[in-house]
């Protein structure tokens, strides 16, 4: 397929910039090359060049051409290295517009022809957009592998597995006077239930793949004036709780986003826990509960300087860790309110104890994630296809069925693997996916 107009747009980051590419694919690429540098330069090669809109020098650039179809949208494509100034881009992009055929392109037009003229499938386009928007390294190397064709690679395999057990299923039905090839359905059979177990073997994965994307999340939990905005800033590195020596300031939840040895953690700050005076504290308490019973972990902080009455532990959900707070004002002759007590002591102070918390939590995000093989699956769009695939295949080998429902649940199964990559029901989803983009990708 391909579009008839031409799109351009600045491919690169915010200007200024040392230097900005502006991209255009489309089939008048080359003539706007053609009329902008004065010549096509060979394929695939970098040439300096002066361009010009008329009579006027644009800038000195370094240009490329990439025919079609072999190119990254399946159509020809330039891409121009300019200065990045921004009226440099603007005289570009100017000049650009007036190539007959040329528009301006929409956010994630790029990546869309690339989709539409099969380069890439739906779940590399998922891929690309998490990796553009990628801030931790185990994000980075999981969206690279999905935008390489990870999931691609392996629904590839599984779809053909499936077409040939549906090729089988069917041949049975062509027997309808005489009893089915009991081997042909035997080797269908196999090949189905191997294929089940393979992806209920992926489904069953821990929810590895979407926690490495979206990140966990810790919630501080304890009374008020605990100590948990100063942690919070304390762990962040920058004042974004609001810290004073009153109780129960922190009335809403307060996120900051960390980067633990290449796990995204969210870090939540909740209202402190306590008999709330006020409606706005009781609102607050409420979501901070809310809050900690879906978090991956949470920290309960206890002031080790004032035991006070203690908090009964309420059996939550997640995972606990009992971490004291306010270390730096214990003396050794208090420790005694420290036994029994929390597994850490830090100090938001003086900074003590804060490596040590941070190893906890980069341990903790280690053993939720991995290790083992790179998942598969990244998000719930993938697990829930593969969940109506699975069950499909289930019912497929259910005992007693006769061939053409099999067959039915077989080609159903391999719809529901189609939606992944897009090949089925692609149009309802494209505008959600598309809109992941920015205008140049
Ligand atoms: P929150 O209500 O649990 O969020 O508690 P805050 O972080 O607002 O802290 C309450 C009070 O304890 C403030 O006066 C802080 O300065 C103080 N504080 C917090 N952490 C420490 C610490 O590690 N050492 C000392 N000495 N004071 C602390």
């Amino acid at each position: 397929m391909t579009a008839s107009d031409t799109i351009y747009a600045l491919s690169s980051g915010a200007l200024p910039s040392g230097v900005a590419v502006v991209r255009v694919s489309g089939p008048a690429a080359r003539r706007g090359l053609d009329m902008l540098a004065g010549l096509v330069p060979e394929r695939r090669r970098a040439v300096v060049r002066t361009l010009r809109d008329g009579a006027e020098m644009v800038d000195t650039a370094i240009v490329m051409f990439f025919p079609g179809p072999d190119s990254v949208t399946g159509e020809d494509v330039v891409e121009y290295q300019v200065h990045g100034g921004r009226a440099v881009v603007a005289a570009l992009l100017d000049a650009l517009s007036k190539v007959p055929g040329c528009r301006p392109a929409e956010a994630g037009e790029f990546t869309r022809r690339s989709f539409l003229n099969g380069r890439i499938d739906l779940s590399g386009v998922e891929g690309l957009a998490d990796l553009v928007r990628a801030e931790t390294e185990k994000q980075r190397r999981q969206a690279a592998r999905q935008a390489a064709g990870g999931f691609r690679t392996v629904a590839d395999g599984w779809r053909s597995r499936l077409i040939r057990a549906r090729a089988l299923v069917e041949t049975g039905i062509d027997f309808v006077e005489e009893e089915i090839p009991a081997s042909v359905w035997a080797e269908a059979e196999t090949e189905v239930s191997d294929l089940a177990s393979e992806i209920g073997r992926h489904l069953d994965d821990g929810h590895r793949g979407e926690r490495v994307r979206d990140g966990l999340t810790v919630v501080l939990l304890g009374p008020p004036n605990v100590g948990k905005s100063s942690l919070l800033n304390a762990l962040a590195r920058r004042d974004v709780a609001i810290v004073t020596p009153e109780p129960g300031t922190t009335r809403d939840l307060i996120e900051v986003a960390l980067d633990l040895g290449g796990y995204a953690v969210t870090l939540v700050d909740t209202a402190g826990l306590r008999e709330a005076a006020s409606l706005a504290e009781q609102e607050g308490t409420r979501r901070a509960e809310a809050r900690a019973a879906t978090a991956d972990l949470v920290l309960w902080l206890e002031d080790v300087s004032w035991p006070g009455p203690s908090l009964a532990l309420v059996e939550r959900g997640p995972a606990l860790l009992r971490v004291g707070t306010k270390a730096d004002l214990i003396d050794s002759g208090r420790e005694r309110f420290v036994r029994g007590g929390p597994e850490l002591l830090v100090s938001a102070k003086t900074g003590a104890g804060l490596a040590v918390l941070v190893e906890r939590l980069t341990a903790f995000a280690g053993a939720q994630v991995g290790p083992g093989e790179a998942p598969l699956i990244t998000r719930q769009r993938h697990r829930l296809a593969l969940n109506d695939c699975k069950g499909c295949l289930d019912r497929a080998i259910a005992p007693g069925l006769d061939a053409e429902l099999r067959a039915e649940e077989l080609r159903r199964a391999t719809d529901a693997l189609g939606r992944i990559s897009g090949r089925i029901d692609a149009e309802g989803l494209l505008d959600v996916i598309f809109a992941e983009f920015c205008i140049g990708k």
